[in-house]
């Protein structure tokens, strides 16, 4: 077992464990460890919201649940000798659920503190605990489904610098702006409540809690991209922003469908995770890895080769309005769609939508150019049921 580097205590909230983490991105968080490029090292992650969900059959701490407090993420992790322009280098070696507590959640957010992708058609909250069975998962809150996990950080990047921190701000305040009441709102912007800075204190701290991003969205460091195939094996290639390029992970999930879609996560869990990282020199102008990471995924997955596809098009289903060419309604029709079909199986809605939030069901963008509309699609593997799924 490699050394563990980053430790947590599950009975502790992020700032009182004995090396904090942090739920914000900003260059001035300092780090916790520093390694040399070629280290191999376990880090310990809390779940995403600080272990605010109990394994319990009520929803209410999901409904109630401070999201000032997401995600919490340990590190940074200092890689010596990385600098801005280089390429930072991270395997994926392992990953697991921490010894004793080996369950998971997902959830519905109520649509007034979070929301979700359906939140229009789902506006309550709702809760499902998932038990973990070495590779399988269960769950009493969604009787008659059994699969394989697909283990996975749901949020893994390294820091932004000043001047990419500064873009962010000015660009998502400015989409806030164009609908500043709306819930949930159109971005998360900076917010002081509940941050955790590493050993930051003082002014310093309220310094970079005033300035620091959200950790909510995907962004140009990786961040919360939440790609279910960033699993074991996996070998992923980060722009660095900033000297030491400080690298942090979290938000743990035993498994997740494409899109996580309830976004009260995949499964959401407790655990660590087992690095290895070194650099490419000058890797961002060699490899035009500007933008964003790019990534190798790994060769453990569930392996599912049957599947029942819905299909979604970019057409409202409320308004029946034509979109064009609109990705995102196609794919909440896909889903929409599976969810009316499962509900003909002896699900509930609510059971069938945190299904294809934590299964490992596949998304894709069938077709994105036949105008008007775009064609989503969502692959739900029929062996996952105890019962036969297909239409007879
Ligand atoms: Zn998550």
């Amino acid at each position: 077992m490699p050394e563990v580097l980053f430790r947590v205590d599950l009975n502790k909230p992020m700032e009182e464990q004995e090396a904090p983490g942090h739920n914000r991105w900003h260059p001035d968080i300092p780090a916790t460890v520093s390694v040399n490029p070629g280290a191999v090292f376990r880090i310990e992650c809390k779940d995403w919201t600080d272990g605010q969900i109990q394994n319990n059959d009520d929803p209410s701490d999901v409904r109630d649940v401070n999201l000032n407090r997401v995600h919490v993420l340990s590190g940074p992790v200092w890689v010596n000798g990385a600098q801005p322009g280089d390429v930072l280098v991270v395997d994926i070696l392992d990953i697991g659920a921490i010894q004793g507590a080996e369950w998971g959640f997902n959830g519905i957010f109520d649509r007034n503190n979070g929301g979700g992708f359906l939140t229009e058609h789902f506006p309550e909250a709702a809760k499902s605990i998932w038990d973990f069975h070495g590779i399988y998962t269960t769950s009493r809150h969604v009787p008659g489904v059994k699969f394989a996990g697909i283990l996975h950080p749901g949020l893994i990047g390294v820091a932004p610098s000043h001047e990419l921190l500064d873009r962010w701000n000015s660009r998502e305040k400015a989409l806030a702006a164009q609908n500043p009441n709306r819930v949930p709102p159109l971005a998360n912007l900076p917010n002081p409540h509940s941050a955790v800075l590493g050993s930051l204190r003082g002014a310093e701290f309220e310094r970079v809690a005033r300035e620091g991003a959200r950790t909510v969205p995907p962004r140009e460091n990786g961040g919360n991209c939440d790609i279910k195939n960033l699993s074991k094996g996996t070998r992923i290639y980060f722009p660095v922003f900033v000297e030491g390029a400080k690298l942090s992970l979290g938000d743990l999930h035993f498994s997740q469908g494409d899109g996580e879609i309830t976004f009260c996560g995949g499964i959401e869990m407790a655990g660590w995770v087992d690095l290895h990282v070194d650099i490419i020199k000058g890797g961002m102008a060699k490899y035009n890895i500007i933008h964003n990471p790019i990534f190798k995924p790994g060769p453990v997955d569930p392996h599912y080769s049957e599947f029942l596809v819905f299909e979604g098009i970019s057409v409202d289903e409320h308004s029946g309005s034509q979109h064009y060419l609109d990705a995102h309604i196609a794919y909440r029709r896909a889903c929409l769609n599976a969810i009316e079909y499962l509900k003909t199986k002896g699900f509930t809605g609510e059971q069938a939508y945190m299904l294809l939030g934590t299964a490992p069901v596949e998304g894709r963008i069938g077709g994105i150019v036949d105008i008007p509309n775009a064609c989503c699609t969502i692959s739900i593997p029929t062996a996952i049921f105890e019962q036969d799924i297909l239409p007879r």
